[in-house]
């Protein structure tokens, strides 16, 4: 989400004359786009913040903005810990960004309110021209308990799916052949009474657009229709990412989920049955408060037992504000990253079970770009969001092709061109 922001910041800032610099000393102005999910991403902040200060100390008149779910979560009180921030802009304010620099009168700038973000037509900047991010639905309403993005993202607000349709039919025409539907919560999409499938349907109908992906689903919304829809649906790619959080029903249910471990077993299961070659990816949390080593090992028992393609697993960080803040934080931080290297460990294993499947399997892959290692190995995408690396022409580059899988590691696959 954070990505798609900043691209569209960017396109915000390219219309208004400014341009991007290869290095901080170069720029007049240098921009944060924050996040605030965990302690740990806004510490890097200040942080970073921190070092480059000392390029305005010297004299010169960098300004510096603060942007995103940071910005808005901590407001005025950024800038008694890093004063010479000159703006402060929640999620929804930093396309307005342009503005307020034209306007400003030398004093710091804050501004968190929510709503009217002013992006209008503009196409976002994205890092590949064959793929990018389609922002669906801003905010959530869902309030899980250890999260602060309700606070700092405001109400859950679907856009209009006739302004999704012509970003994507202009991104189709700027050369994307791969979007990804972005929302917290993409199931609660509505937008006069079309749901989140009818909007899947609306793109493979009246757009040319060639792959589509979405991110996230919350497990407790998750259709039959959309279950139906991935699976038979026309360019939808193979892929769920369906964050499961916790093993523990007891935990879910402290966490405000609204779902147990058992539900959610059977819509892996429902998904599996109607798409086998489907990829499930999830997020999981260790040491929430009052989790017992028992509850901890019913999550390692769960990644065993649906057998994850990948999963973005972290450890439970206190957030100011939000409900989970008042239990007791007490699991000691020595044990929480006990338990979250047992679970890397574990699901690094899984993983590398999972990609040694796909070895034989043929899967269209968009080609977009060199790997990172040599200019002689291309990249791509596999239908179930997989890195895959091909010994090909530079030519391919942009192109869908069918791809077998040749070789497997627990992070990517290798694979061959099928004539
Ligand atoms: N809307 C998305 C996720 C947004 S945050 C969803 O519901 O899936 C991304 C992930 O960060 C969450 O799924 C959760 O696993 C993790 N996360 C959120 N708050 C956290 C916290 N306080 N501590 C640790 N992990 C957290
Ligand atoms: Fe946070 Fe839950 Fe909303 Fe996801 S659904 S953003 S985890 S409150």
């Amino acid at each position: 989400m954070n990505l798609a922001d900043s691209g569209s910041l960017a396109a915000v800032l390219n219309s208004r004359g400014y341009r991007p610099v290869e290095s901080e000393n170069d720029a007049d102005l240098i921009i944060f786009n924050t996040c605030s999910v965990r302690e740990k991403a806004e510490e890097r902040v200040y942080g970073r913040l921190g070092e480059l200060s000392s390029l305005k100390k010297n004299g010169t008149q960098k300004r510096f903005a603060v942007v995103g779910c940071m910005a808005q979560r901590l407001g005025e009180r950024l800038l008694q810990r890093a004063p010479y921030v000159d703006f402060v802009l929640g999620p929804d304010r930093m396309f307005d960004l342009p503005r307020y620099i034209e306007e400003s009168n030398g004093s710091a700038f804050i501004n968190t309110e929510f709503g009217h973000e002013n992006i209008g037509d503009l196409t976002p900047v994205r890092d590949t021209p064959f793929a990018a991010y389609v922002t669906i639905s801003r905010g959530c309403n869902q309030y899980c308990t250890y999260c602060i993005v309700p606070y700092v993202r405001g109400e859950e607000r679907s856009y209009p799916a006739e302004k999704i349709l012509q970003q994507i039919n202009s991104l189709c025409a700027d050369g994307v052949k791969e979007i990804t539907l972005l929302g917290q919560n993409v199931n609660s999409y509505q937008d006069n009474g079309l749901d989140f499938s009818a909007l899947l349907s609306e793109i493979a109908k009246k757009t040319a657009v060639r792959r589509i992906r979405f991110m996230t689903s919350h497990p407790k919304d998750l259709s039959d229709r959309l279950i139906e829809t991935m699976a038979n649906g026309p360019r939808m790619m193979s892929h769920l990412h369906l964050p499961l959080q916790s093993g523990s029903d007891r935990i879910l249910d402290k966490m405000g989920r609204e779902y147990t471990y058992g539900h959610y077993r059977s819509l892996v299961e429902k998904l599996r049955a109607t798409a086998p070659d489907i990829s499930v990816t999830t997020d999981l949390i260790v040491g929430f408060p009052s989790e017992t080593e028992e509850e901890y090992q019913m999550t390692l028992k769960a990644v065993e037992e649906i057998q994850f393609d990948s999963a973005f697993m972290f450890r439970y960080s206190p957030r100011e504000g939000t409900k989970a803040a008042q239990y007791n934080d007490d699991i000691p931080d020595p044990e929480k990253i006990e338990r979250l290297t047992g679970l890397i460990n574990l699901q690094k294993e899984v993983s590398l079970i999972k990609n040694r499947n796909e070895i034989g399997k043929i899967w269209s892959v968009l080609i977009d770009g060199f790997s990172r290692r040599s200019n002689a190995v291309l990249k791509g995408k596999t239908e179930g969001n997989k890195t895959i690396l091909i010994n090909g022409d530079a030519c391919l580059i942009g192109a869908i092709k069918n791809i077998k899988v040749t070789s497997a590691d627990s992070w990517t696959l290798h694979g061959e061109l099928v004539d």
